[in-house]
């Protein structure tokens, strides 16, 4: 999709802006998808394991050995025969010990019939046995000399619940087996993977390099954040929410100048982001007269995916790409490869920002940091008050998630509209409501997208 529209805003300008129309926002997430699909990750590098915290791997991590690589108690107790437990309560001969880290040569010493092994959690199973009795389930029979725990236990035990063979200890090899994937390429390092990482005894994995992305503010009022503000001036805090939300997203953030609203500065500060793999801009994408960022990236000869998505807040978002076409290439060996930056243009208003870039901006970062697609992930809630609103666009309100363990629920956060940082910081949520709903009434279920 590329079209040209001559459109002129609410103020008579007469603009060429280039369009692809405004579409739902499930056409809109799923337009970012399909381009995010076809993009490639940087090379790989390799980091220590804990400085692979929330990269990408770039290579696939397998079992060593069998997981567990031993037939694993996961109770303190004793090592029996299930059989013996047959009939209760029963009486076993307490024939040693076995702890955590104590390796007993298969056959020695084994559980016999009527005899018990104590054993404590994360140690070997003994031949012989075939489940764990709990301790607690067990009395060592008072007028027999017992011996104490990490000595050599003997004595009488009796035993007062019936087992089942496979009790209380986990099979050689049945978590992994030796070879077995248990991390694949494309998957971000959270603690799990980096457990799995340690304990297939990897101190340094291979992650993909993090894409580099453009943060460009743009706007005639819009100062740094250590300036004095004049009366009429607004520090710059999209260019910092968004290097958190890039950093998050598992991207590196480089803040560039702010741009005026002006075309010659604009367009040199939009070539310069386009040297990164990614640019993000805000402000400027809506329709008043000094919005220009369509404008100028008309003239870069941008192609648009969509100028606008039936989204509140963010209805102004525009995604496209600059370079790369098959244009003038011969495709002889030596040409320079086709260089197809994307870009976003992300309203300027601070919540818009940051419910835009989450999204659509982030399944781009994410797939230009070599991550396999994750879905968008919706939970529920009951609503705590009544919501009514417009028909028409799918919105995402900042909302509270409150309540005790299961009783969960959620309330709008009281806001003054997609400029309200200060309401957004004391939501943790926002709340879903689809375009056809005018009217939710309180404790109807409804969607929640988590931030
Ligand atoms: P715009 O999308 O350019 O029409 O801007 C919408 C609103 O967001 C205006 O009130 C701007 O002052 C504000 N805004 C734009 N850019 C930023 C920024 N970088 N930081 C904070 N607020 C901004
Ligand atoms: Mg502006």
């Amino acid at each position: 999709m590329s079209l040209s529209r001559p459109s002129s805003n609410a103020f008579g300008s007469s603009l060429v802006v280039p369009s692809a129309g405004v579409v739902s926002f499930e056409e809109a997430r799923h337009l970012v998808e399909q381009h995010a699909a076809a993009v490639s990750p940087g090379d790989p590098e390799t980091v220590d394991l804990l400085a692979g915290l929330g990269r990408v791997l770039a290579e696939q991590i397998s079992a060593d050995r069998d997981f567990p690589p031993f037939a694993r108690a996961t109770r303190d107790g004793y090592a029996v025969r299930a059989a013996d437990m047959a009939e209760v309560p029963a009486q076993l001969d307490v024939v040693g010990e076995v702890k955590a880290g104590d390796w007993l040569e298969p056959g020695v010493p084994s559980v016999g019939p009527g005899q018990a092994l104590g054993i404590m959690t994360g140690a070997p199973l003994p031949t012989g046995a075939d489940a764990v009795v709990m301790v607690e389930h067990t009395s060592l029979l008072a007028d027999q000399p017992a011996g104490k725990l990490g000595g050599k236990l003997r004595g009488k035990l009796e035993v007062r619940r019936s087992l089942s063979v496979g009790e209380n200890f986990v099979p050689r090899g049945a978590e992994a087996r030796a070879g077995q994937l248990l991390l694949d390429r494309g998957r971000r390092l959270d603690h799990a993977g980096i457990a799995i990482a340690a304990s297939v005894g990897k101190s340094r994995v291979e992650v993909f390099r993090k894409p580099r992305v453009a943060v460009l503010s743009t706007g005639d009022e819009v100062v740094e954040i250590d300036a004095t503000p004049g009366p009429a001036q607004i520090r710059n805090s999209n260019s910092y929410s968004l290097a958190a939300q890039v950093e998050n997203a598992g991207g590196e953030a480089v803040r560039l100048a702010i741009a005026p609203d002006e075309r010659k500065r604009l367009k040199s500060l939009i070539e310069e982001g386009l040297d990164c793999d990614l640019l993000l801009l805000t402000g400027g994408v809506s329709m008043g007269k000094y919005d220009l960022v369509e404008l100028v990236l008309g003239e870069l000869k941008a192609e648009f995916n969509f100028t606008g998505a039936e989204i509140q807040p963010g209805r102004p978002v525009v995604f496209g790409s600059c370079g790369g076409g098959p244009s003038t290439r011969s495709g002889r060996v030596g040409d320079p490869p086709p260089h197809k930056k994307y870009f976003f243009g992300l309203p300027g208003n601070p919540v818009s920002t940051m419910v835009t870039f989450e999204l659509f901006a982030r399944p781009m970062i994410e797939a230009l940091a070599g991550m396999t697609p994750q879905p968008l992930i919706f939970l529920s809630a009951r609503l705590k008050s009544e919501i009514r609103t417009k028909t028409g666009l799918k919105r995402f309100l900042p909302a509270v998630l409150s309540g005790e363990f299961e009783n969960a629920e959620v309330e709008l956060a009281r806001w003054q509209g997609s400029g309200d940082i200060a309401a957004l910081a004391r939501a943790n949520c926002y709340v879903v409501i689809p375009p056809d709903r005018d009217r939710i009434e309180a404790g109807d279920w409804v969607s929640l997208l988590m931030r």
